[in-house]
């Protein structure tokens, strides 16, 4: 019997533990605006301690703020294509922001805990 393994990149996308994949790292939604910055402490599958230092997650702010740099890019370049006004792109940038911040605290993390963090690889026992 063999049971499916997720592949790494539908783990990141839903926010899955590295070790397991199986596990949430976050317990709310990230519609949940009082709850999306709230992370698990230890897999709930596997028991991976996900902040294994104290300020670990630290490292995600340089995550975000590339996040953050490669939408204010974009949106640049649309706004001198289209000739948008100073009002007209702080109207479209300001809320886009606002809107996407915790999508951005949230993979930010994940992505360090995927990519950036040693012994938190995929493990078939805890499957
Ligand atoms: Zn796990």
């Amino acid at each position: 019997m063999s049971q499916k393994v997720p592949s790494i990149i539908s783990s990141i996308v839903s926010c899955k533990c590295p070790r397991c994949r199986e596990g949430k790292v976050f317990p709310h939604s990230a519609f949940n605006l009082f709850g999306f910055s709230k992370t698990n402490d230890h897999c709930p599958n596997c028991g991976l301690k996900f902040e294994h230092e104290t300020g670990f997650f630290w490292g995600a702010m340089y995550i975000s703020y590339a996040f953050g740099t490669i939408i204010m890019i974009v949106f640049g370049v649309l706004a001198i294509n289209l000739d948008w006004s100073f009002a007209k792109i702080a109207a479209v940038l300001v809320p886009t922001m606002l809107l996407i911040t915790p999508f951005s605290y949230r993979y930010s993390r994940i992505l360090l805990l995927y990519l950036l963090s040693p012994n938190r690889h995929f493990d078939k026992k805890y499957v």
